[in-house]
């Protein structure tokens, strides 16, 4: 396929957390690593994002490197992705004010996220308000059509759409109506057995960064069917977050045997999460042998992203540029 007639995917990496779990790997990386050869894809490290809500500046600096190391160590080849962080390409906050004064007040406080967090945090910065149309200005300045999302961030690539409409309808086809694609297998449950695995709540997560001891330690504390009291009352795997995490790792013959185990008690829980602690320790390996690599020599990640950047802020003011000239600000 010919570099023009690609579509353009763009994806925000949220660096949240110390590390990628593997809920993460499962939806958002692989769903990158399906695109890569059939799109023009474009990474980016969203710091701007990040400190909308409380944070520690030397977790931020570590995080940012921490999760670009990580897509690469999980198979993104820098050489048919474009990745950079956010805040090196300062065209994308010029375009979200200009947007940003395209759109009503009560759009951005409707957004669930938004609602969400003001709660949680018991108050809510302009940033973390202003925030979704900071995601649009990254997506709209691309000129992106394709946009991996996770359900949650549905309603912001609905909002982003809805920008891209009020733009053009004002001042003049500009902006494609980036289209949403939902990341599959998304839902690893969390081994609290509460939701599922989420990068800014720990517990319960199994990280990409995690040897594998600490996986089976926390295999081991991990949550099951809570009719499994004693090892000889028979259970039912569909109420188990473990043997949802299975299904993701484990070969279908194997899973057959767990299910008619656990439903029959001939399985136990401790040797049914030894099976899927080998798996998923057999899965990570090489991923995170390839980790510790870029960690070590953090200059290889610095250079990828700063080669982003040189790819990335020509076609940022290009469109900042036609943006502008439209809007009368020229
Ligand atoms: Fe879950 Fe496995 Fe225990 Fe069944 S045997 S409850 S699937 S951990």
């Amino acid at each position: 396929m010919s570099v023009k007639m690609r579509k353009r995917m763009f994806t925000g990496l949220q660096p949240s957390g110390e590390s990628l779990h593997i809920g993460n790997y499962l939806s958002a990386v692989k769903g990158v690593l399906a695109l890569q050869d059939t799109h023009d894809c474009i990474l980016c490290v969203v710091d701007y994002h990040a400190i909308t809500v409380p944070y520690e500046t030397e977790s931020l600096r570590r995080r940012k490197l921490g999760i670009a190391a990580e897509y690469l160590a999980a198979g993104v080849d820098s050489n048919r992705v474009t990745m950079m962080v956010q805040s090196d390409v300062p065209e994308h906050t010029e375009l979200a004010w200009l947007l940003g004064c395209l759109m009503p007040v009560p759009k951005f406080e409707q957004l669930p996220t938004y609602k969400d967090k003001k709660t949680r945090y018991g108050s809510a910065s302009f940033g973390l308000l202003a925030y979704p149309i900071l995601m649009a200005a990254d997506i709209l300045i691309y000129k992106a059509e394709t946009v991996p999302v996770g359900k949650d961030q549905l309603p912001h690539l609905e909002f982003a759409r809805e920008v891209a409409r009020k733009f053009n309808n004002t001042f003049g086809q500009t902006f494609p109506e980036p289209q949403a694609r939902l990341n599959e297998g998304a839902y690893i449950p969390s081994l609290t057995g509460k939701g599922a695995m989420a990068k800014s709540i720990a517990k319960g997560n199994i990280n990409l960064s995690d040897d594998p001891d600490t996986i089976r330690k926390k295999l081991a504390q991990a949550v099951t069917d809570p009719a499994r009291i004693r090892r000889r009352d028979p259970g039912e795997p569909t109420r188990c977050p473990v043997y949802t995490i299975h299904t993701c790792y484990t070969p279908q013959a194997t899973l057959d045997e767990i299910t008619q185990g656990c439903r029959s008690a001939a399985i136990g829980c401790l040797e049914c999460k030894h099976i899927l602690a080998d798996g998923i320790v057999a899965d990570l390996a090489p991923i995170q042998a390839r980790r510790e690599e870029l960690l070590a020599h953090p200059e290889e990640v610095y250079e990828i992203l700063a080669q982003g950047v040189a790819i990335c802020r020509p076609l940022a003011q290009e469109t900042l540029n036609e943006v502008r000239q439209k809007m009368g600000i020229d």
